[in-house]
């Protein structure tokens, strides 16, 4: 028989994570994607379940271990992983996330997959790596497609299929094919210009590559796409696990890295000793044909971190409605609903924001919207990923001295969330991305003013936002040190349309004045709302049941 303790709040798990969610419901059916509820609910059911949650510790006290060499000395470089990762990367790939829209691509597929993946983000994260990795190398491999050796049909049709297969096979053999990437170096990630690994033309049109690469995660996927030098210049090339003729590709993993947090995942450092490849795209065009892959790598940092922000959000609201401190609910006192409010504002922004960008990914996109994306995807991958770095914080700790140990998943959460700002394009670098597309992309600037116009007169703290971005936009070109000032009031800028756009008053009201006023509070840490929110409405909705 369990205990009952006075005042331990129950368990999270064993709830529906997508029926718990008003905000993503609403945004599926603003966003063309009410189609996808039906699987969406099945999906939030299986991710809330206490096994779901049980794998996705677990995956994390067992983080993978590296296996050198056979029992007979043969060299396999080969990663073990506990059940518990394979349970989830089956769960997950069963659901499509890595390759939904791809494989049936229909009006909304980029929307119900975004939300799919936002949900998933609220349980496990390491296990989105590789998943985010394939789903976004599919445009790029489809657009070379000509380019790929013999066997390439199957390297398209294996990344679409949804049977998890972790054996390490050549392609032909594989019932399904995760893909990785491969960038960065020792001497630096953000500027791949200065690459040192080469690549020179081996026979049947197949290359050779020498060199390393610093960070190589799921050193397991079936290939990796990866820069090197070439004669020409930086190209991009597909190098694959596993030969054709079945033998390991030439991938030295020299070890796994110990890291803060995402240990479910593995990253590896590893060397290439002439390992097989084929180029993909021009030979000295390696960054431009890996950029295509990155936009959608750096979108899924915006949601899994939006995913992250729900998670921690809703850990904490359903902590204080159990919980008593001074004979009242925390969820009742004054102070703990203003701290409430403020993450829950700052995560259903996020959410608007991430599935706003998803929108703009859709084949049936308007022109503007997409043009504005340009801008507003690396200012809400600067934005949105560094929030949630606070918003984790702040939730462990409504959950007082609980929300410090490791039973239950806040601290995960916490330890994950600074790796989204980190890859990808740090914060620096993607910040720069937003001034390099004010001074070269004067259409997306058009667009994102036109976007910003059609809610004008909503919130007048929102429409003088809007006018300070123009000068804002316009003098990042001659002046860096301003780029990250420029990327967050972009995104914040966007948020809160999006807000006004789609969420009650009640909220777009909240956001607009805890976030665009000039108020010397505001901001600086979560629970400074002005007494005219109405938070008690806002946890309410950020929380049912
Ligand atoms: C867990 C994990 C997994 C990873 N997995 C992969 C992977 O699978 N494949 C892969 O290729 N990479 C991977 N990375 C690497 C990641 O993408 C890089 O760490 C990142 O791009 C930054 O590169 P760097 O570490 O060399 O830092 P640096 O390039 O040395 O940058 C250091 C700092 O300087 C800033 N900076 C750089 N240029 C400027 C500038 N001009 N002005 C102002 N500031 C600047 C950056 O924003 C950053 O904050 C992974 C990283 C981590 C942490």
């Amino acid at each position: 028989m369990t205990t009952i303790f006075p005042n331990q709040p129950p368990p999270f798990e064993g709830r529906n994570l997508f029926a718990i969610d008003v905000a993503l419901q609403r945004s599926l059916e603003r966003h063309g994607a009410a189609w996808a509820v039906p699987e969406l609910m099945q999906w939030g059911a299986a991710l809330g379940t206490s096994e779901t949650y049980a794998q996705a510790d677990t995956a994390n006290r067992n983080p993978p271990t590296l296996r050198t060499y056979d029992r007979r000395g043969e060299r396999v470089d080969d990663v073990a992983f506990h059940p518990a990762w394979d349970a989830l990367m089956r769960l997950a790939m069963a659901a499509g996330e890595h390759c939904a829209p791809w494989r049936a691509p229909q009006s909304g597929a980029q929307v119900a997959r975004a939300a799919m993946y936002y949900l998933h983000a609220q349980v496990e994260n390491g296990t989105q790596c590789p998943l985010t990795m394939t789903y976004a190398s599919v445009p790029v491999l489809t657009r070379h497609a000509a380019e790929l050796p013999r066997d390439a049909g199957s390297w398209l049709t294996k990344i679409l299929a949804t049977d998890y297969d972790p054996r390490a096979l050549p392609i032909g053999h594989k019932r399904s094919a995760l893909i990785g990437m491969g960038m960065t170096e020792r001497q630096g990630g953000s500027d791949l210009r200065a690459n040192l690994t080469r690549a020179v033309p081996d026979a049947d049109g197949a290359w050779a590559v020498t060199g390393h690469k610093w960070f190589f995660s799921a050193p397991q996927c079936d290939a990796h796409l990866v820069l090197a030098q070439t004669d020409a210049g930086l190209g991009c090339f597909l190098m694959p696990r596993v030969r054709p003729d079945g033998t390991r590709n030439a991938i030295r993993i020299n070890r796994l890295k110990d890291k803060l947090g995402n240990r479910s995942n593995a990253s590896s450092e590893v060397e290439f000793e002439r390992a097989l490849a084929w180029p993909i795209g021009a030979t000295d065009r390696g960054i431009a044909t890996i950029l295509e892959m990155v936009q959608y790598t750096r979108l899924d940092c915006v949601i899994a971190s939006a995913g992250i922000m729900r998670a921690a959000t809703t850990h904490a609201i359903h902590h204080a409605r159990h919980r008593c401190a001074f004979l009242r609910l925390l969820v009742d006192q004054p102070l703990m609903t203003n701290v409430l409010a403020d993450l829950a504002l700052e995560s259903e922004a996020s959410l608007w924001l991430a599935l706003r960008l998803a929108r703009a990914c859709e084949a049936d996109a308007v022109d503007a919207a997409r043009a504005a994306a340009r801008i507003v995807t690396p200012a809400a991958k600067y934005w949105v990923c560094k929030r949630a770095i606070a918003v984790t914080a702040e939730a462990m700790e409504a959950l007082g001295g609980n929300g410090y140990v490791e039973e239950n998943p806040l601290p995960r959460f916490y330890r994950e969330a600074p790796v989204n700002s980190i890859w990808e394009g740090s914060g620096n670098v993607v910040c720069l991305d937003v001034a390099r597309a004010a001074r070269k992309e004067p259409d997306a600037v058009d667009a994102l003013l036109d976007e910003l116009a059609s809610v004008r007169g909503a919130h007048a703290s929102l429409d003088r936002h809007a006018a300070s971005l123009v000068p804002l936009l316009r003098g990042v070109a001659d002046d860096p040190a301003t780029a990250r000032r420029v990327a967050q009031a972009v995104a914040i800028a966007v948020s809160a349309a999006e807000l006004v756009r789609h969420a009650p008053d009640y909220v777009s009201n909240a956001y607009c004045a805890a976030r665009l006023t000039p108020d010397i509070c505001a901001g600086a840490a979560f629970g400074s709302l002005s007494r005219a929110a109405d938070t008690r409405r806002i946890v309410e909705r950020a929380l049912i049941g």
